[in-house]
């Protein structure tokens, strides 16, 4: 083989490299990168809708930043059980341990105490009618779902949350193996 010959075999090998770039490209494309997503920094964020409509999937800026709800008994945590902690998927604050998760028939996942003072914040709702409680991210103002005074001891309030904006980290292994 001459090198001429070579030459259209590098453009074929240079095309499927290429080809390949974009197929990863596109996957990185479907889950934004959100450089203000942290499970440590507490720093509290203020950043335009803009901003968040770039770094959030469709799906989760949706509710989180213009206060959709989604289905009963569509989102994944509504009858979830598994042991461990809830983040606010659009900035990472820990928001919920699962011991404060409960079974609600409303169809939405339902805790009745936050992991920590100031992990949300509360607002007045007066939308469609109603009055109401909203609950919001402490870090980044994202809706989170609604407060309500009819869940079960020791605090009787029901966090009624969407599953979208919540994210879920399993407790490690090491507790798993003490029971
Ligand atoms: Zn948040």
């Amino acid at each position: 083989m001459t090198p001429r010959h070579w030459i259209p075999l590098l453009v074929v090998a240079a095309l499927l490299l290429s080809s390949g770039t974009l197929a990863g490209q596109r996957q990185t494309m479907e889950k934004p990168l959100n450089p203000y997503y942290s499970r440590t920094d507490i720093h509290k964020l203020n950043l335009p809708d803009a901003v968040w409509k770039k770094v959030l999937s469709p799906e989760v800026y949706a509710v989180a930043r213009k206060k959709g709800t989604e289905e009963a008994f569509s989102g994944k945590f509504w009858d979830y059980t598994g042991k461990g902690t809830y983040y606010c998927a659009a900035c990472g604050n820990a928001l919920f341990r699962s011991d404060a998760k409960f079974a609600s028939t409303c169809g939405w996942p339902s805790f009745f105490e936050v992991v920590r003072k100031g992990s949300v914040l509360y607002l007045p709702d007066h939308s469609y009618g109603m009055d109401r409680t909203e609950v919001q991210c402490g870090r980044c103002g994202a809706h989170l779902g609604h407060l309500f005074d009819d869940g079960p001891p020791p605090t009787g309030k029901r966090f009624c949350m969407n599953s979208i904006v919540l994210d879920f980290e399993p407790d490690k292994p090491e507790s798993k193996a003490k029971r």
